[in-house]
């Protein structure tokens, strides 16, 4: 049988006996593939320090890949990175799981992305080290919708196709796609007003390259935010289940 090897972010992982487990993973060069890991054969080496695979961590893994079944089986994983600074602080550690939730909903199976996959890890490096990861986790979330193909039109009207720059307010229609100027506005009754500010600095995210130096206020990270949560939860027709620690944190 054939054995495949990638770099994969385990993103989920969930017992299904005594012995075994099913992993999901994001991979390199796959995308999201589940592998029962049946009496785990654990890489020797130093490298290797943890009895089992860890969520959220970045492994080499070799598997057999069935047919027929979307289950895989798990041969080896061979750690290359647990990010352990994330292990250390809880708001940090939320934020990961978060963009590892988001990986879960918004992929298929055998679909893969090598960008999204990059962004992905890069993301984890970034939430694990920066001092507040706030900016990482936005610019993450209006990435993987860029990526992805969902990426919402918010520097101009999807209606009328006109600048929304001169505008103090917007709405933003998830049904739509995009956000709607003051004339066009009466037409669409659902969707969230939002301030053309926060809109037109979103839109900037989904292009940035280095974030280092990105300084963004506070209230338009929390309005940005909450716009990103309102489409999210429009698309996948459902309420993530990182929100309410995420929410938390933020108390
Ligand atoms: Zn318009």
């Amino acid at each position: 049988m054939p054995v495949f090897k990638t770099e994969a972010i385990v993103l989920r992982r969930r017992d299904y006996s005594n012995s075994s487990q099913i992993i999901t993973f994001y991979t390199r060069d796959y995308g999201k593939i589940h592998t029962l890991a049946k009496g785990f054969k654990r890489h020797v080496s130093r490298k290797c320090s943890s009895k089992a695979v860890d969520l959220l961590a970045y492994y080499q893994i070799l598997f057999i890949k069935r047919e027929h079944t979307y289950l895989h089986t798990l041969t080896e994983a061979i750690l290359q990175s647990n990010y352990p600074l994330l292990r250390n602080n809880l708001d940090k550690y939320y934020k990961a799981s978060y963009i590892a939730e988001l990986v879960n909903e918004f992929t298929q199976e055998n679909d893969p992305s090598e960008q999204l996959f990059d962004v992905f890890s890069n993301t984890l490096t970034g939430i694990s080290i920066d001092e507040d990861a706030t900016i990482r986790m936005l610019v993450f979330e209006i990435k993987l919708l860029k990526i992805l193909g969902y990426l919402p039109e918010w520097r101009r009207c999807v209606n009328c196709k006109n600048s929304i720059q001169h505008l103090s307010e917007v709405l933003f229609s998830a049904k739509e796609g995009g956000v709607l100027c003051r004339r066009c506005q009466s037409r669409f009754k659902n969707g969230l007003i939002v301030s053309t500010g926060a809109m037109l600095i979103a839109d900037r995210l989904a292009d940035i390259q280095k974030l280092e130096r990105v300084r963004i206020q506070l209230p338009i990270c929390v309005e940005i935010e909450k716009a990103l949560r309102y489409y999210i939860t429009s698309i996948l027709n459902k309420e993530l289940i990182s929100w309410k620690y995420l929410n938390t944190v933020a108390q």
